[in-house]
């Protein structure tokens, strides 16, 4: 073995023993005296805005500060407030970060969130129950915590910077993680993964640890084996879908990729039975390993992406994508005229029809572009008879729309686009037109008109005006005018 490989090998053992640092049964009493705690009678089940989550919180910021994990904010807390019922409920989120050592990287940040709130306490028969909330989600702050302190004594582990959040208010809607969101201490483009730690306290019932919403990561999937082959640890649910019961969510629409840490709903879920002592703390020793050495692999990944399918339903949140092209047919009737612009006389309005087919292009939002291609007849009443055209007609028009009325395929619209037509015969007062030396073949115009679908069906008014001369000779300027009712039927 050369001196160089052997002082590779030195470095890495070093590197190997410092991972494994504290020892697994240290951690394991760690993370049991964190659950004790935070699931202990005296902190009444941490219900939103009493005494037991201030309780709860003060443990937490002093778990964090004593593990090294620097504050976000001057003391690490978030606090915001909402209205439930008439009473405004302050809450607060907990937020610490570790600086990661990539000078590139480190401006980029992998979000470790755990929701610390539970139920409280309730009353029946006059008899006070605390809900303890061991497994949701003591469990999750406690492995939140230890990540924290693993992180921050080894920092140079870490190519990205982590956000360590106890998040609040979880239970009555994810609203910590709301307000974290919408109140980004950094740029939310920046936050490149989020990992909820939600129920984390059941490994070996439920026989395996899910990642649910790993896929939503480009090649997460295939990260979290790579990783996991490197440790025993069976890896169950992932796949791209975001969780929409946990802090996740609120990533996840912004379009962050969000996982949600989970070993299953094993523990008596949301009832007082959710004691401590029933949670498989040699489970979370081997996730909280796992997630230590997944976490230093992710913030050292030369790029973390949205998967297509993340990005996908992005597009369709934001009404970019999402809404189909459709087809139809369209039949609009009515009269119309020509106008004589330098005359004094203007011809009588006679019948007008025109029929053919639409195809209707989504844009962004309520946007659409609407193409047509009709048979066009186009009439009006002259002095010596009547003058007809037979044409072909291209109307091109962007479409506004109201968003559905109720959640139905019911919608108003207006619009308005240029169109082309191409006459090709006519007759004017009983002789045919002389589309060679009299009258002009080609003809462009504007087009304007509302609309209203109904399901299938689509009625509305169409006007049509010309602003190009329908004869050769500049001494007459003739231009043609349209109004219609039209009536739709997409296929
Ligand atoms: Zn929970």
């Amino acid at each position: 073995m050369t001196k160089l490989s052997l002082s590779v090998l030195f470095f890495f053992s070093i590197f190997i023993t410092s991972l494994a640092q504290p020892g697994d049964d240290e951690l394991k009493n760690l993370l049991r005296s964190h659950v004790r705690v935070l699931a202990s009678d005296t902190l009444q089940g941490r219900g939103l805005g009493t005494e037991g989550a201030e309780k709860a919180r003060n443990y937490i910021v002093e778990q964090f500060r004593e593990a090294g994990i620097a504050p976000m904010f001057e003391n690490y807390l978030q606090s915001f407030s909402f209205r439930q019922n008439l009473a405004w409920i302050p809450a607060h989120n907990i937020v610490g970060i570790i600086e990661g050592h990539d000078n590139y990287l480190k401006h980029e940040f992998i979000v470790i969130g755990a929701h610390y709130d539970h139920l409280g306490y309730d009353f029946r028969n006059d008899e006070k129950r605390i809900f303890p909330g061991a497994d949701d989600n003591a469990s999750g702050v406690a492995a939140i915590i230890e990540l924290g302190r693993f992180f921050a004594s080894l920092p140079e582990v870490l190519g990205r910077s982590i956000i360590i959040v106890a998040f609040d208010a979880e239970e009555s809607g994810l609203l910590g993680s709301k307000h974290f969101v919408e109140n980004s201490p950094v740029p939310l483009e920046n936050i490149r993964l989020m990992f909820s730690f939600d129920m984390v306290g059941m490994y070996e019932a439920n026989r395996g640890l899910h990642l649910r919403g790993m896929a939503s990561l480009d090649q997460g999937d295939e990260l979290a084996e790579k990783v996991a082959r490197r440790h025993d640890i069976n890896l169950r649910q992932m796949g791209d879908n975001i969780e929409r019961r946990t802090d996740t969510a609120p990533f996840g629409d912004l379009g962050i990729p969000a996982v949600h840490v989970y070993t299953g709903q094993k523990s008596p879920y949301h009832k007082p039975e959710d004691q401590y002592d029933l949670l498989d703390y040699e489970g979370m020793v081997v996730i909280n390993n796992f997630m230590k050495d997944f976490i230093s692999d992710l913030s050292r990944e030369s790029e973390l992406r949205q998967s297509p399918s993340l990005m996908v339903h992005m597009l369709r949140e934001t009404g970019i994508i999402g809404r189909k092209p459709v087809a139809g047919f369209l039949l609009n009737t009515g009269r119309g005229f020509h106008r004589y612009p330098d005359e004094f006389f203007k011809a009588k309005p006679a019948f007008n029809v025109s029929t053919g087919f639409y195809f209707r292009l989504p844009l962004a939002n309520l946007w659409s572009l609407q193409l047509e291609a009709l048979y066009d007849l186009n009439s009006s009443r002259i002095q010596d008879g009547v003058f007809r055209r037979h044409s072909l007609t291209f109307p091109a028009n962007i479409q506004i729309s109201t968003p559905d009325v109720q959640g139905q395929d019911i919608r108003f619209y207006l619009f308005s686009g240029p169109y082309y037509r191409w006459s090709f015969s006519g007759e004017s007062a009983g002789n045919k037109m002389d589309f060679d030396n009299v009258f002009s073949r080609d003809e462009w115009g504007y087009t304007i008109g509302v609309g209203l679908d109904i399901f299938r069906i689509s009625i509305g008014y169409t006007s049509r005006r010309a602003v190009t001369n329908l004869m050769q000779s500049e001494e007459l300027t003739l231009l043609d005018s349209n109004g219609y009712f039209s009536i739709g039927y997409r296929f």
